[in-house]
């Protein structure tokens, strides 16, 4: 029987804590290798050593998860073409602005039978119109891939706290069990479902809403207003989500994937944490500014991505469809006020 080997592209905060996740079960499950090859984008540290080197010595990853041990299976590589050669399972975990980098000098380099999943929340857009990662993922390097996207701020699972997480798949379930039993521990809950649009859009809009949770935040306009804001925010996601795939299937926006991830990010993710303080700030300190100084190496995903929607928006004429996607964008740019998210974001009641 095939014995699977699996490489994680990408070692940031999350990266990190995928690798731990991973690296304990690939230990304890007999169809897999147990090592656990991790590609990290080379850096040098403030003390002089290379990053991979101090992961392979301390088995942490001092710089974007201090404090936890990642497993000893687990191996740095800051070659990418290296670290992907042997493998037949490739999780992808950067962040979504490198991929296309990636995924240029990945191409032509996949065997055959490699199988991926994206943990990456965001998307591309082009002349020809947008394009979601695990597809840029899959036509560029020739691969099925799949996501995993859910409730899961990165401190919380590396601490072994409960969380639980949603695999989209596309046609293969047979696929989508073996990330789920990849990733699935008790204390992080793996289910799998036949939408991976619908998954991966829940991932990657929601941090839009964020964003515009951070400055109701930031504005002090306390908890009803910014619960006014993620429904909103949620009608948008799936208004969205649906126009772009008829796919897109209800049941998603309950899974962990959907209103669950909205939730913990708007109240603990970095992107609510940045557009908090660019509020507090009234919009005079720009978001590159605060997330360098705040996040340390960390990046965010939500102002991009408010700006890959907009983009798509413009292309299609919907700007009046999403008064709030199109909000946020216009006000992380410096157009309008933080105060505008509540002002133009409201959508008409519906009349009785
Ligand atoms: P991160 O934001 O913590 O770290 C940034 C990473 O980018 C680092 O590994 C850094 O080395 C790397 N990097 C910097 N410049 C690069 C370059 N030019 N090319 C390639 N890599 C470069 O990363 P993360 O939190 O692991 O986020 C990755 C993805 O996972 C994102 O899409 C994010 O939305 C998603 N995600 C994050 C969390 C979380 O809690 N952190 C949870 C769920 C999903
Ligand atoms: P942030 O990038 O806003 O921290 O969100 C993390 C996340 O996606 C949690 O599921």
């Amino acid at each position: 029987a095939t014995k699977y080997k699996v490489t994680i592209v990408g070692s940031g905060n999350w990266g990190s804590v995928a690798s731990k996740l991973i690296a304990s079960n690939t230990l304890k499950l007999n169809s897999f290798h147990d090592e656990v090859r991790m590609w990290v984008f080379e850096e040098i540290l403030p003390t002089g050593d290379k990053l991979t080197q101090i992961i392979n010595k301390t088995n942490e990853n001092v710089k974007y998860l201090h404090g936890i041990k990642l497993g000893k299976n687990v191996v740095a590589d800051p070659d990418l073409e290296h670290a992907v050669k042997d493998a037949n399972m490739l999780v992808f975990v950067a962040p979504h602005q490198f991929m296309e980098g990636i995924c240029k000098r990945l191409a032509g380099k996949m065997k055959g039978d490699v199988q991926a999943i994206s943990l990456i929340k965001g998307m591309e857009v082009k002349t020809e119109g947008p394009c979601m990662i695990s597809t840029l993922i899959s036509k560029q390097l020739g691969i099925n891939c799949c996501v995993l996207m859910g409730a899961n701020i990165a401190d919380g699972i590396a601490q072994e706290k409960f969380s639980e997480a949603t695999v989209g798949y596309r046609e293969d379930r047979e696929v989508a069990q073996r990330w789920v039993q990849l990733f699935g521990t008790p204390y992080f809950h793996v289910s799998a479902v036949q939408d991976v649009e619908g998954v991966e859009l829940c991932g990657t809009l929601k941090n839009v809403v964020a964003i515009a949770a951070g400055f109701v935040d930031g504005m002090e306009m306390g908890n009803n207003a910014k619960a006014a804001i993620m429904r909103i925010g949620l009608l948008e996601m799936k208004a969205f989500s649906k126009l772009m795939f008829l796919s897109v299937k209800d049941t998603t926006f309950f899974e962990s994937c959907g209103v669950a991830d909205l939730i913990t990010t708007c109240f603990g993710g970095r992107n609510r944490r940045i557009a908090e303080a660019f509020a507090r700030n009234g919009g005079k300190r720009s978001f590159n500014e605060l997330e360098a100084e705040l996040l340390q190496g960390q990046k965010l995903q939500g102002v991009l991505t408010a700006c890959e929607v907009y983009e798509v928006l413009t292309q299609r004429g919907w700007h009046e469809l999403f008064p709030l996607f199109t909000t946020v964008h216009e006000i992380c740019i410096g157009c309008l006020p933080p105060s505008a998210i509540i002002k133009y974001s409201l959508h008409a009641p519906t009349p009785v």
